[in-house]
């Protein structure tokens, strides 16, 4: 499909030479199985995460510990590569870069850092990211897993729930009420009291570990307390990390829609001729176009403002709302120019639909992000 507006002309040599570095790995290593993958409710993490963290993949955008250390617009453009193949795909990379990473690497002390973050680099351990609980989502100010001081150690008794990697994960990244307030925990997923059991029976994001965490006098040593940072701006400061991806990789998945689309359209005859020829589809593919493009021009804006050093969390609000929004748009629309065929995993269409939902809800969910825009707009908080 032509590339109008010649958006990825801004891009520099090194974040084009990553774009195709990852076009390449998904084209040979996940397109040709997702479909798959996605039917049978599996995601072959063991075997990817290696190869994902020979390419540099895992944790890139940030610096030392075996991480890439590339600039944030390299970071985005790669979720978008990995999102062109599965949202499945690009979770298990957002969560353990960004939401599992991130954390030690911000906040955490040497000791965790040098622990944790080469092997999670090189893909060799797998990590999760566990804030949500069964009865708080978007407001994880009320959590209730507790953590509670014993001598030098802690106890960390509760619940999580959605967690991505859960029950593949070597070590969780646990968010938990303290007497001190909320704190991060790097708990290794062999403690005794940890579990993990897989979620099943979803119809979204099939190609994507996800899991409840249960925690049952969980001992941890005082020194797997995340040192620099007490409070929520803790975990919501993983979550700017990880919407940032999310804003960049949706692009990928809504371009691979149109391109199904607009190759179905071309040779799809109905009438006597491609039904790409007709007016009513073209207006379709115009639209979806159009909010593809701005989608990808929003992403590349605060990709500049991030490297830059000026991002902030209502600006990444904006993207996440407006290119998940846009992305699933366009996937239903080009779902409907799929006709039959648009609802069977033979066309990547309906998977990206699908996993576009899940995507809408996590990290943040749509009206968050419009309570986000709306404060920051008004000065006035309506989350309450
Ligand atoms: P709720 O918070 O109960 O919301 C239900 C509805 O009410 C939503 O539409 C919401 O927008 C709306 N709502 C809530 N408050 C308001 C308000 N003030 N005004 C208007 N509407 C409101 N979490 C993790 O911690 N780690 C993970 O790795 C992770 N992975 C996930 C993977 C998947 C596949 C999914 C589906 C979720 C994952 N999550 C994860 C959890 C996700 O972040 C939460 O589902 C999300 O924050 C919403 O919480 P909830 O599901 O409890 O919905």
């Amino acid at each position: 499909m032509d590339d109008l507006l010649r958006i990825d002309d801004r891009l520099d040599g090194d974040q084009r030479l990553i774009r195709d570095t990852v076009k390449s790995f998904v084209d040979d290593r996940i397109l040709p199985y997702v479909g798959d993958w996605f039917e049978e409710a599996v995601f072959p993490a063991r075997e990817l995460a290696p190869v994902l963290g020979e390419l540099g993949l895992l944790g890139m955008h940030l610096s030392g510990y075996g991480c890439a250390g590339t600039d944030a617009t390299s970071y985005g453009v790669a979720c978008r590569e990995l999102e062109a193949g599965d949202s499945g795909l690009r979770s298990f990379v957002s969560v353990q870069g960004s939401l599992a990473m991130f954390p030690i690497w911000k906040y955490g002390s040497e000791e965790q850092k040098s622990e944790w973050l080469p092997q999670m680099a090189a893909g060799q351990a797998i990590g999760c990211f566990g804030l949500t609980e069964p009865d708080h989502g978007s407001d994880p100010s009320g959590m209730r897993t507790y953590a509670k001081k014993d001598g030098s150690d802690w106890i960390l008794n509760g619940a999580k729930m959605w967690i991505t990697n859960g029950s593949i994960a070597d070590v969780a990244v646990v968010w938990a009420q303290t007497d001190e307030g909320i704190r991060g925990f790097v708990v290794p997923t062999t403690t005794p009291g940890f579990s993990a059991p897989e979620i099943h029976k979803k119809l979204s994001l099939r190609a994507s570990v996800t899991s409840s965490l249960y925690f049952d006098d969980v001992r941890l040593p005082g020194s797997a307390v995340l040192p620099e940072v007490v409070g929520l701006r803790g975990p919501l400061s993983c979550l700017s990390e990880a919407r940032f991806g999310i804003l960049w990789g949706v692009v990928g998945a809504a371009r691979a829609c149109l391109e199904a689309a607009v190759s179905y359209a071309q040779s799809r005859v109905q009438f006597g001729k491609p039904i790409g020829g007709f007016q009513l589809t073209q207006e379709k593919i115009a639209w979806m176009y159009v909010g593809l493009a701005q989608a990808s021009l929003t992403a590349l804006h605060l990709g500049s403002l991030k490297d830059a050093g000026v991002l902030r969390p209502q600006q990444v609000s904006f993207g996440k709302l407006a290119n998940v929004r846009a992305a699933l748009d366009i996937a239903r629309e080009a779902r409907s120019v799929l006709g039959g065929n648009g609802i069977t995993l033979e066309y990547p269409v309906i998977r990206h639909m699908t996993n576009l939902e899940s995507v809408l809800t996590y990290e943040g969910t749509q009206e968050i992000h419009l309570l986000t825009l709306g404060k920051a707009l008004t000065g006035l908080d309506a989350f309450r």
